[in-house]
């Protein structure tokens, strides 16, 4: 079934009886040529690709719980490509130009929409590292403007420009970036890796690899044994916990990332505007609610719920930025699990078991990736190489000592 405003003009007439289900639900078979392990965006994403862009069959993926329940339903919805380092700015620009093609490729919206972003600046020196962001960013083929304070008040008059600690003195902004609606997108890549003949395997959790002579065979799951030339992990947050079943404990250590939606408001934020003096970031949806959010948790944990310091953290940014936000009222909150890695930065890699590759370490930026991620891991799996745009991101740069530690902190997944 085709997607179209006909189609829905037509369903509308008929009592809306006419739509199918977006995908199958099928049960497991013996043998497969590939097993994607994950249902999130990034498992769902390379599911696609594998199947169209590189007409690849026999595959199926294996979610222990439902489709698009984990982080990919539940992130902020920013999609930008302003990074800074080499290993990383080709690959989100990659991604920016897949998000831009997205719905029609795979007919389904997923209300991808190009509000731009704005990073605000508060000190001098700051205006100099984004400039030189902004420069990275225009060398990588995506866009790049430096706004003085004037423009930004222009756009954003409601922030605090006069706040004696952090006064707002311009922003980085980005155009081309902006928000996507989370679960649609997921929706949107298991509609269309199910229609390219994947099937998606739902309730299906991976409790162990069969792995002869170091090569993965299969692997053992809750609905039984099921053989593969070919294993992809995309388990985000859980990484550590399913390739330890493998044998391999991963430079990644997981935390809770907590977001908030207040109350629907008039229009108020034109864009995704981030706190350069602290870790603080807003947008507001199409509904109306001001969709917010700041720092991971300092401890590691498994849990999808964070806890009321951070809470306060994300209120105290959001006030300092634009103080009307205390008159909102909180609707929801809610957390994920972000599989931190050591430099802040993601793995697509073989393993050191043959057949068995690895796409983790997406940290709290990985919603933004879920195209480039999809298509890079579709390529390593059907081709045995690294996508153009992903071969910085081997993992083992951590033991060669080829970090792509964007953020500058070093070691210390939790400052990322
Ligand atoms: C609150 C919050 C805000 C965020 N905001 C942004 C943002 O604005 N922009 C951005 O770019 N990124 C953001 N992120 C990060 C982004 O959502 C993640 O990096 C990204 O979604 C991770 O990839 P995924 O979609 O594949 O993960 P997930 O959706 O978590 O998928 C992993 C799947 O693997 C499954 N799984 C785990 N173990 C097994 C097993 N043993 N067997 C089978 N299946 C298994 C899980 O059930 C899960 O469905 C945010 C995250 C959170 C939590």
């Amino acid at each position: 079934m085709r997607f179209s405003g006909f189609r829905v003009f037509k369903e509308a007439l008929s009592g809306h009886k006419g739509w199918a289900p977006l995908w199958r639900n099928p049960d497991p078979q013996p043998e497969y040529d590939y097993v994607i392990v994950g249902g999130g965006g990034h498992g769902l994403a390379t599911a696609y690709y594998l199947a169209t862009t590189f007409r690849k069959s026999r595959i199926a993926l294996l979610e222990r719980g439902w489709l698009g329940q984990g982080n990919i339903g539940r992130n902020t919805t920013i999609i930008r490509s302003n990074y800074l380092l080499p290993g990383n700015e080709p690959f989100y620009e990659f991604s920016m130009k897949l998000w831009e093609g997205m719905e029609q490729a795979f007919n389904f919206n997923a209300m991808v929409s190009q509000r731009g972003i704005l990073n605000l600046i508060h000190t001098d020196g700051q205006r100099d590292a984004y400039r030189r962001r902004g420069n990275a960013m225009l060398l990588a083929g995506a866009d790049a403007e430096l706004l003085d304070v004037a423009q930004v008040r222009e756009m954003a008059p409601f922030l605090n420009f006069d706040n004696a600690r952090f006064p707002i003195k311009g922003g980085l902004m980005q155009r081309r970036a902006g928000t996507a609606r989370h679960d649609g997108v997921a929706w949107g890549y298991a509609r269309g890796a199910d229609l390219a003949g994947v099937d998606l395997i739902q309730n299906c959790e991976v409790t162990g690899f069969r792995i002869e002579e170091g090569r993965v065979r299969g692997v053992e799951t809750s609905r039984g044994s099921i053989g593969a030339q070919k294993v992809g992990v995309a388990v985000a947050g859980n990484s550590s916990r399913v390739m330890a079943l493998a044998g391999m404990r991963l430079p990644i250590e997981s935390h809770a990332l907590q977001a908030f939606v207040s109350e629907g408001l008039k229009p108020t934020i034109p864009g995704v505007i981030t706190f350069g003096a602290g870790h603080f970031y807003v947008s507001q949806s199409d509904k109306g609610g001001l969709v917010f959010g700041g720092d991971i948790e300092g401890y590691n944990s498994y849990a999808q719920r964070g806890n009321l310091p951070t809470v306060e953290d994300v209120a105290e940014g959001g006030m300092a930025l634009m103080p009307m936000i205390g008159r909102a009222r909180l609707l929801r909150s809610w957390g994920g699990l972000m599989d931190m890695s050591m430099d802040g930065s993601p793995i697509i890699d073989k393993t050191p078991i043959e057949g068995l590759m690895l796409n983790a370490g997406w940290c709290y930026g990985g919603f933004k990736a879920t195209p480039a991620s999809g298509y890079c891991f579709a390529h390593l799996l059907a081709t045995d190489t690294p996508h153009p745009t992903a071969r910085a991101l081997r993992l083992d740069r951590f033991a060669r000592g080829y970090v792509i530690d964007e953020k500058g902190v070093g070691a210390t997944p939790n400052l990322h």
